[in-house]
């Protein structure tokens, strides 16, 4: 197709946080977008993440100062923008002989409490764990620790939330349909694209301006399969699992534990009643549509926790692994945990001229930013863009005053206060403000409608529906929320029986590409 009608500025080629947030940036700054996902947001890297807004404090060992600086700056632009879904986690990192000396942690600690910027944060310190709440739960021999403050952030939401805010802004968001082709203009002005609805096996062509690839662990293949005229980027794909198990201890602080082997593994606590231990580092070459834990990988996080926690756990405490994988770049000769964590944005152009854009690696911690320089790159080609807006912008539903989640939960707990308190504090720190729209209409505890397991209520999975493009039992019970946990086994079988017969007649977040082209 050789004219320059465009049916989208951007066709953005992958639905995880990276993809997801330069489609809300750039509809924030006028353009037209449109971003295929091909399975649901975040089913990729952006939901098996250890969940941490954080500067990395072991990149500091590597020099990353820039990396380290940049991810820090962003902890509190994320806390104030979204303070229903992150908050700050402390951190308590025990003294491992052999593995670090102490004045190497306190130099490390110095530098991440004043390189980047932090007002709501707490700074670092150390603390004798010799008696302390916090030395309970561990073996003995550690007695000494130092602590300090990251974010803790719920991935799939922040991706669902960056979704949302971009299809306010006016960008069209579909779901399980991929970007199968992608042919640049004879003129160089643009890309005819072909995307493929898995629901319904129906294709349909697109104009578009600039083509995206926010692919994630895909990128490459995208490069090398999809995107025709350009030249592909060779990432390292490293593979990184967690284990969840029953709570392992009795506050909401975090341990980083030092392994032998100078690797360092966290233990957080997760959904009120479990830890999440993680995570591993292993390169990977298998099937990115299946990433599972493998036994190596299982046993190290288990003979982790065996070798920092008092109470032994064996594969039998196991309630859920997961498992994603890292993006990065960097060649293949360094150690896994070794590769940088920082992003490139590489710009290309196909031979007729026709631009398109890749994002290789990247953190969750940096996605804004990744999309505000992604976004301001395409200057080039959009001059008539706007400026760089997202650094003072709630996402949807985090509009809360003073960003202060307390306050916040209090006031609704007058405004509901016919909700149970678990439901409520839930609600609150899923949706933020918007549990006023998960909720309208609902006047008492029956208005909710049938619960499909503890605290999943029929109101909340019309919401996540109509909103927040979920399709399945899975989308809900392990993306939107993470009530999978909680559940029975037949509570699957059950919600997605009732979406089956419900969904079609309220209607979908998802628009379809036939209304773009
Ligand atoms: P993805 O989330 O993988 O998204 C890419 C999407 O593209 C996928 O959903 C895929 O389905 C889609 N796609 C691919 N091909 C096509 C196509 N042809 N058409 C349509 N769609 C397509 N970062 C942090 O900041 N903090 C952490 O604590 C942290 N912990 C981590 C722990 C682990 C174990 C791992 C693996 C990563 C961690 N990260 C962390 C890094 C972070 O999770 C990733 O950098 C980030 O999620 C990558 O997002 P993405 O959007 O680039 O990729």
């Amino acid at each position: 197709m050789n004219n320059n009608v465009f049916d989208a500025d951007l066709l953005i080629i992958g639905g995880g946080i990276n993809g997801v947030g330069i489609a809300r940036d750039a509809a924030g700054r006028g353009l037209k977008v449109v971003l295929c996902e091909k399975g649901d947001l975040a089913s990729g890297t952006s939901s098996a993440s250890t969940k941490l807004i954080h500067g990395g404090l072991r990149y500091l060992e590597h020099y990353e100062f820039k990396l380290v600086r940049a991810a820090l700056s962003e902890r509190e632009v994320l806390l104030n923008a979204a303070p229903h879904i992150v908050r700050p986690l402390r951190f308590i990192l025990p003294q491992s002989p052999g593995v670090r000396p102490a004045w190497l942690i306190r130099i490390g600690l110095f530098l991440y409490d004043h390189l980047g910027g932090r007002e709501r944060l707490p700074g670092s310190g150390s603390i004798s764990l010799t008696g302390s709440a916090y030395g309970a739960p561990l073996n003995p021999s550690l007695q000494k620790a130092a602590y300090y403050s990251d974010c803790w952030v719920d991935d799939s939401r922040l991706v669902a939330l960056n979704a949302v805010g971009a299809l306010e802004r006016g960008a069209t968001i579909l779901t399980r349909t991929q970007c199968v082709h992608a042919e640049p203009d004879e003129n160089g002005e643009g890309w005819q694209v072909e995307l493929l609805d898995h629901r319904n096996d129906k294709r349909t062509q697109m104009h578009v301006r600039v083509v995206v690839n926010a692919a994630g662990p895909w990128a490459e293949s995208c490069l090398s399969n999809v995107i025709d005229g350009v030249r592909a980027t060779a990432m390292r794909l490293v593979r990184g699992s967690h284990i969840v198990v029953p709570k392992m201890f009795d506050h909401d602080n975090a341990y980083i534990f030092q392994n032998p082997d100078r690797r360092i593994v966290f233990a957080i606590p997760y959904e009120r009643d479990f830890t999440m231990i993680g995570t591993t580092d292993d390169d990977f070459n298998g099937d990115l549509d299946h990433v599972t834990a493998s036994q190596h990988e299982v046993d190290y996080l288990i003979e982790t926790s065996n070798r920092f926690f008092t109470r032994p756990i064996s594969k039998d405490d196991i309630v859920w692994t997961f498992s994603g994988v890292r993006p990065l770049l960097g060649g293949s000769g360094d150690q896994a945990k070794e590769v940088t964590r920082d992003y490139r944005l590489d710009l290309q152009k196909a031979p007729s001229g026709s631009v398109a854009l890749s994002v290789l690696g990247g953190k969750i911690t940096t996605y804004r930013k990744l999309a505000e320089q992604a976004v301001t790159k395409l200057d080039s080609v959009f001059n008539t863009a706007g400026k760089a807006w997202t650094a003072t912008a709630a996402l949807p539903g985090g509009d809360i005053a003073d960003a202060d989640i307390d306050s916040f939960i209090a006031k609704l707990a007058m405004e509901f206060p016919w909700l149970p308190d678990d439901l409520l504090q839930r609600y609150a720190r899923a949706y933020g403000t918007r549990i006023r729209v998960v909720l309208d209409g609902v006047a008492n505890i029956n208005d909710l409608g049938s619960p499909f397991c503890p605290g999943l209520y029929e109101c909340e999975v019309r919401y996540l529906v109509t909103h927040e493009w979920a399709e399945t039992a899975e989308d809900i019970l392990w993306r939107r929320t993470k009530l999978g946990l909680h559940a029975e086994q037949t509570t699957t079988v059950r919600l997605q029986d009732w979406l089956n017969a419900h969904a079609d007649s309220f209607g979908t977040a998802s628009q379809d590409a036939k209304g773009i082209a």
